[in-house]
């Protein structure tokens, strides 16, 4: 595991290292993706503090935003769209700005390079093996999208073809094609997306090679994950997060805690060893699974995972459950008065906020304020170096009762 992560890490080194000046993207013009790349970073650290201030700094002090030593080459999970140019070539990247063009994006700044590169093989292959794409106006072809995710400690690679239909010509040859160029890759998947939407991923999936899943390890713990479960894109800054969140609970061993927006249970796992009991809820049924899973494998017995809306939960559970501490780490669309209210009618003693969408984590801030509950600590973290506007932060709140 440690080798694999000290490869990782140097391999950004050296990439860094050989670009000469940091932070410059051959693509920024045309693709929507970082608002910030020219800016040196201890700038674009600043420029994020100060908005944290402005916007949060009237519920507690800020306190300084942390940030990254190798700022490049972050993102775990990697995602290129599909599409032909206009003299028929395969390209893969990510949308313009502010359109469906596609920009053929061979070596991204923030994305990692293994994964990059092998998604340049896929379009190498996809020409090889004649594998019709997918165009969005017609709706005909059958490559879409390929996601590729890569764990970070433990080095397992999880690649996933977005097709338009279930059955890949000539698979078996892919596959080993595929391999035979990057030997890391533990599994590949293929999911089916056939509608007409800007989702990614569809609903049904069929594993073509290894389990269908890679594990990580984080906090200690080991995870599983599935290709539709959520998981921070950038490990090095996820882990400082959750271990801010654990030490914001100040868990004594005989909590009950909820994890609610829990995904894999990476909070929750993480944190049941220093509770008492850990029961946590998530919406996406994949997750839940994932989750149970990972209780088990890590020989967790404290935990339990329930699937739902998480304000449902916690409505239909307010007289019954009484937490010590409720974690929260809701999309970034935010919380909902539902879930808030509830939350508050159970009386924890603390709320660790995890958010990664300032505004709406404003927002809520004030709900708990005018219902009792006090921010007593703001943290940011830059968990998307490059990218404007997506500070996490996580949030202390203490009740007066
Ligand atoms: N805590 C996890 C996941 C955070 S992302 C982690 O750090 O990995 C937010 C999660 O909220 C996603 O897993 C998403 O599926 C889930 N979610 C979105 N809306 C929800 C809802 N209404 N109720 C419960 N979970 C929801």
């Amino acid at each position: 595991m440690r080798e694999n992560m000290e490869k990782h890490l140097n391999e950004r080194k050296a990439i860094n290292k050989s670009k000469g000046k940091a932070g410059r993207c051959p693509y920024a013009k045309k693709c929507g993706g970082c608002a910030l790349t020219g800016m040196p970073y201890p700038e674009q650290l600043k420029k994020k503090q100060h908005m944290m201030e402005e916007l949060l700094g009237s519920f507690a002090k800020v306190e300084p935003i942390i940030g990254m030593k190798e700022p490049e080459h972050y993102r775990n999970k990697v995602h290129h769209v599909f599409d032909r140019d206009r003299r028929g070539n395969i390209i893969a990247g990510s949308y313009e700005a502010g359109s469906h063009k596609v920009v053929d994006i061979d070596e991204c700044l923030i994305e990692d390079v293994k994964s990059q590169q092998i998604i340049k093989t896929i379009k190498e292959l996809a020409k090889s093996f004649k594998i019709r794409i997918y165009d969005e106006d017609s709706g005909f072809g059958l490559l879409r999208h390929v996601m590729v995710r890569r764990g970070f400690k433990s080095g397992e690679i999880m690649v996933v073809l977005v097709l338009s239909s279930p059955i890949l010509p000539g698979k078996n040859n892919f596959v080993k094609a595929l391999k035979k160029a990057h030997p890391e890759i533990t599994t590949i998947v293929i999911n089916v997306n056939d509608a007409d939407t800007s989702m990614v991923l569809g609903e049904k999936e069929t594993v073509i090679y290894g389990p269908g899943f890679i594990k990580d390890e984080l906090c200690g713990c080991r995870f599983r994950i599935s290709p539709k479960s959520f998981y921070q894109v950038n490990p090095v800054q996820m882990e400082r997060l959750y271990k801010k969140a654990i030490e914001f609970a100040q868990l004594t061993g005989s909590e009950t805690v909820i994890d609610a927006y829990c995904g894999i249970g990476t909070i929750g796992l993480s944190a049941a060893s220093h509770a008492g009991e850990v029961i946590g809820i998530e919406l996406n049924s994949d997750a839940v699974k994932d989750a149970r899973l990972n209780a088990r494998e890590n020989g967790i017995k404290n935990a339990r995972f329930f699937v739902g809306d998480a304000g449902d939960f916690m409505n239909d559970n307010a007289d019954e459950l009484h937490p010590d501490v409720i974690f929260m780490d809701p999309p970034r669309s935010g919380s909902t008065e539902k879930f808030m209210s509830a939350a508050v009618k159970m009386k924890p003693e603390r709320i660790v906020y995890i958010s990664c969408g300032p505004d709406t984590l404003k927002r809520d801030l004030k709900y708990f304020k005018k219902h009792g509950y006090k921010a007593e600590r703001i943290q940011p973290f830059d968990m998307f170096p490059f990218t404007a506007e997506h500070v996490e932060n996580v949030v202390l709140l203490t009740g007066a009762n």
